[in-house]
C-alpha cells in the first residue's frame, strides 16, 4: 500500500485532542485509530503491538539476523490533530496532474491560493491532497503514522537488512502532553525520529527553551476621589511591568535564533491583575538572563510600590534538545546524506517553538524531527501530496539502510 493511501483511510478518524481536558488521552476519541493501527501493525507482521491504557501504540521489528548489534532506531509520529480546526468529517480532495494554481475547495467555496501560499506553484505535476475547506487535513500528523507504517511494509517485504526498528505513535501532541507518558524504557530504540513536520528535506534539531511566567499584581483599590497617595493600580502596575521588558523583544519583532517574551493575557482590574508571559530562547544562556530579567523587575516594583505587591511565578516548559543531539551528530548526518543519495535538498531550520522530540531527547531518547512533506498544518489550508510523501517515505528506509552498514 502506498503512504498516501493510508493517509486518506487515518484522517477519516476523527482524533482532535483538547487543551482543556484533563484526562489521558485528552479526548477518548484517539483510541479509535490507535485500535485501528493495532490492528493493522500485527497485520504487517510487526511484533510487540499494542497500546496501553494512555493511549500510546507500541510496536518492533526485530533485526535482520546478523544484523542485532546495530542501533536500535524509533519512529515516532502523533495520532491527535490540532484542536484550531475541526477534524471529524475530513473529507479530502485528491487532484492528480496538479497546474500549480489556485484550488477551490468544494466544501465551503474558498480557494486555497498561490499567493498565500506560494509554495503550491513547487507542487505543480504533483498528486496534490487538499481538504475540502471544511476541517483540516491531518496530515500532521497521521501522514507520519502512514509514511512509517509503509515503511515498515517496505523493509518486511522486500527483505530490506536493518536493525531493531521500534514504532510509537502517541496521543495529544497538538497540545503539548505526546511525550508525557511514553515509555522510553519499554520502547527499546537507541535513537529515533519524529516525523512530525513540513516539506521532504526538512531535519530540525534545535527548538526553543522555553517557560512561562504568571505575575499577580496585588493593588490597592481606593475611592477614586480620595486616591492621592494611596491607590495603587494593578493594572497600571502590570502595564508599567511590560514596558520595562525589551519592547524589541517581542514575538512580532523576531525570528531565527532570536527570543522573546510573549505577553499572552493581561486581565484585572484595580484591585488586582493577572498577567501571562511565554518566554522563549534558543540560547540557554539568553533564556536564564530572560527569566532573571522578569525576576529584576519584581524586585525593582515591590521596592517602588511596598512588598507582594508583584508575585511572579516561572514554571519551565521545554528545553531545547541540541544538547543532546550534539553527541550523536550522525542522526544528522545519517539524515542528510540519505537525502542526498535521494535528491532531497537538506532544508535545516532552527524550530521556534517546541516538540515531542525535545522532551523525549531530555528523557533519554535522542530524537530530531523530520518532515512528511504537508504544508499548512493546523487549518483548513492544510496539503500535502503523494511524491512528498512517498519521497519521505524513501528517505526513512534509506536512513534505516545507513544505520545497518
Ligand atoms: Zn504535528
Amino acid at each position: 500500500m502506498k503512504a498516501y493511501e493510508r493517509l486518506l483511510k487515518y484522517v477519516k478518524v476523527h482524533t482532535t485532542s483538547d487543551e482543556s481536558s484533563e484526562t489521558i488521552p485528552t479526548t477518548k476519541r484517539q483510541f479509535d485509530l490507535a485500535n485501528i493501527l493495532v490492528e493493522e501493525m500485527k497485520e504487517l507482521g510487526i511484533e510487540g503491538v499494542r497500546v496501553d491504557d494512555k493511549c500510546y501504540v507500541y510496536g518492533y521489528i526485530p533485526a535482520t539476523k546478523g544484523y542485532e548489534t546495530k542501533p536500535s532506531i524509533g519512529l515516532i509520529a502523533h495520532m491527535d490533530t490540532a484542536p484550531s480546526a475541526s477534524g471529524k468529517g475530513v473529507n479530502p480532495q485528491v487532484i492528480e496532474n496538479y497546474n500549480g494554481e489556485d484550488v477551490l475547495l468544494k466544501g465551503d467555496n474558498s480557494v486555497l491560493s498561490v499567493e498565500k501560499f506560494p509554495n503550491l506553484k513547487e507542487l505543480k505535476g504533483r498528486t496534490l491532497i487538499t481538504t475540502d475547506g471544511t476541517t483540516l487535513l491531518g496530515a500532521d500528523d497521521k501522514a507520519g503514522i502512514a509514511e512509517i507504517l509503509t515503511v515498515c511494509e517496505i523493509i518486511l517485504t522486500e527483505n530490506i537488512p536493518h536493525g531493531k526498528v521500534c514504532i510509537g505513535f502517541t496521543p495529544d501532541e497538538e497540545v503539548g502532553r505526546g511525550a508525557d507518558h511514553f515509555d522510553v524504557k519499554g520502547f527499546g530504540a537507541d535513537f529515533a525520529y519524529t516525523i512530525d513536520g513540513g516539506i521532504e528535506g526538512e531535519i530540525s534539531y534545535e527548538n526553543f527553551n522555553a517557560a512561562k511566567a504568571i505575575v499577580e499584581i496585588d493593588g490597592v483599590l481606593v475611592h477614586p476621589g480620595s486616591a492621592k497617595n494611596t491607590m495603587i493600580n494593578a493594572l497600571n502596575v502590570a502595564c508599567e511591568f511590560n514596558s520595562m521588558l525589551p519592547q524589541t523583544e517581542r514575538p512580532e519583532h523576531t525570528e531565527n535564533y532570536e527570543g522573546f517574551f510573549y505577553l499572552e493575557s493581561l486581565n484585572g482590574d484595580t484591585a488586582h491583575a493577572t498577567m501571562k508571559f511565554l518566554i522563549r530562547d534558543h540560547s540557554s544562556e539568553k533564556f536564564l538572563e530572560k527569566k532573571d530579567t522578569l525576576i529584576h523587575l519584581e524586585k525593582i516594583l515591590n521596592e517602588k510600590y511596598g512588598e507582594d505587591t508583584v508575585k511572579i511565578d516561572i514554571k519551565d516548559q521545554y528545553k531545547n534538545m541540541l544538547e543532546h543531539i550534539k553527541p550523536c551528530l550522525h542522526l544528522i548526518e545519517n539524515a542528510t546524506e540519505a537525502m542526498k543519495t535521494l535528491g532531497i535538498t537538506p532544508v535545516i531550520e532552527p524550530i521556534r517553538g517546541g516538540t515531542d522530540g525535545a522532551t523525549l531527547s531530555y528523557n533519554g531518547l535522542p530524537c530530531p524531527n523530520l518532515g512528511t512533506g504537508g504544508f499548512a498544518f493546523h487549518g483548513k489550508s492544510e496539503h500535502i501530496t503523494v511524491e512528498g510523501m512517498d519521497l519521505c517515505t524513501n528517505l526513512i528506509v534509506e536512513i534505516l539502510k545507513r544505520y545497518s552498514k
